[in-house]
């Protein structure tokens, strides 16, 4: 077990084969986007089959990694142990620049004074030895 293992107590995700290039984008500090090679399409989040044509072969391409947030809760009440021990903690909606939107975390220190529509930046950080985690940082 490494240091990064031995710190990191909350749950991991299990990546599905539709959804490793995004994983491995992260490990890079890149958001990779689904693009359908049919339509054009974006797809959010990572699919089998195109959301719009059915069809199943796509392009990856990294976001900006910026985006605004539209919304958010601080969460005060951990949905299990492991997460009670990060409240209280941000929850947003952001939107990328690309337009699709997301739940995720956000990185503030502002609390509930964290402005609404605030410019947010991508931060990628460990979580066990071979993965990263998608958070959302305001931006100046
Ligand atoms: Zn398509």
């Amino acid at each position: 077990m490494t240091e990064a293992m031995s710190e990191y107590k909350l749950p991991i995700p299990v990546p599905r084969a539709e959804s490793v290039p995004f994983w491995d984008g992260l490990k890079q500090d890149k958001f990779m986007l689904q693009y359908c090679d049919s339509c054009g399409k974006l797809n959010w989040f990572p699919r089998t089959h195109c959301v719009v044509c059915g069809k199943t072969h796509f392009t990856w391409k990294p976001s900006s990694g910026k985006g605004v947030l539209e919304t958010y809760t601080i969460v005060y009440r951990g949905m299990n142990p492991a997460w009670q021990a990060e409240t209280p903690y941000i929850l947003g909606m952001v939107r990328l620049d690309e337009g699709i939107r997301m739940v995720t975390r956000i990185i503030s220190d502002k609390g509930e004074k964290t402005p609404m529509d605030a410019r947010v930046s991508l931060v990628c950080k460990p979580a066990g030895d071979d993965m990263k985690l998608p958070f959302f940082e305001l931006v100046d």
